[in-house]
């Protein structure tokens, strides 16, 4: 669905991507693990096309992935974001969180994209919160809001940078196990997360970055029981 070839990325004088070859294929997901600062937030917003590169090519079924105006639009509705400051806006209800993209893209009529969101509120057991404010909820009631607004355009794939950083430990899990279910469920996903729990139950493949490069690509199993690099060792001796 979606292929990075030599992708490469430099902020002024610091190259943040290096030569960065990956795919992902639909129902995959894939976990994106690394030390701070080697690129995986980069990563997935050059993506999202949050961030330009520099050269290489991101493809999305096979055609570069548009630059900008109603297609940069129409590709962020199919490939959705979810980060880990939640981004809700304030001022508005759960449901109206949901509702808003689906209804300014014209996607759904309101009292349909009310009903849908009402629904996705419930996959996210949330039912009872709809009318709620993003601050008079919790982290974790926060950020499945959040997933649930990214649900909410149909989207071919979701990618999350560190949805449960941001949560106290007690909420983290409730997140962790709507991403599970996604996941389970066939979304096609590209997680970066600390969350060893997830990647091991739900990654079909793991992908370790270090210093903007991509320096190991395996199973979850091979890849937790066995890492190759010394780099990869390192990183969880430190984590485990
Ligand atoms: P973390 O685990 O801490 O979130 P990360 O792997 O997501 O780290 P990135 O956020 O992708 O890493 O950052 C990679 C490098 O790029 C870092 O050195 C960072 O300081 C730099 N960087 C990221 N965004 C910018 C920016 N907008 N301007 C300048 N430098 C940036
Ligand atoms: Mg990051």
């Amino acid at each position: 669905v979606i292929e990075l070839k030599d992708v490469e990325k430099s902020f002024g004088a610091t190259k943040v991507l290096t030569g960065v070859n990956l795919s992902i294929a639909k129902g995959e997901t894939v976990v994106i693990l690394g030390p701070s600062g080697s690129g995986k937030s980069t990563l997935l917003r050059t993506t999202n096309r949050l961030e330009p590169i520099d050269s290489g090519e991101i493809w999305y079924h096979g055609k570069p992935i548009p630059r900008e105006g109603r297609e940069l639009a129409a590709y962020r509705a199919e490939v959705g974001m979810v980060f880990q400051q939640f981004n809700l806006y304030p001022h508005k209800t759960a449901v109206q969180n949901i509702t808003l993209a689906p209804v300014k893209r014209g996607k759904q009529k309101p009292e349909e994209a009310r009903a849908r969101a009402l629904r996705l509120l419930a996959d996210v057991n949330l039912s009872e919160h709809a009318n709620k404010r993003p601050g008079a909820l919790s982290g974790g009631q926060q950020q499945r809001v959040a997933i649930a607004r990214a649900m909410a355009m149909d989207p071919e794939v979701i990618l999350f940078d560190e949805p449960t950083s941001a949560l106290d430990p007690e909420m983290i899990q409730e997140v962790v196990h709507v991403m599970k279910r996604l996941s389970a469920d066939g979304m096609t996903m590209a997680v970066v997360t600390h969350e060893i729990g997830f990647a091991r139950e739900s990654a079909d493949r793991i992908v370790f970055m270090d210093e903007g490069r991509i320096i190991e690509e395996s199973d979850p199993e091979s890849f937790f029981t066995n890492p190759r690099t010394e780099r990869a060792q390192e990183f969880l001796g430190k984590i485990l």
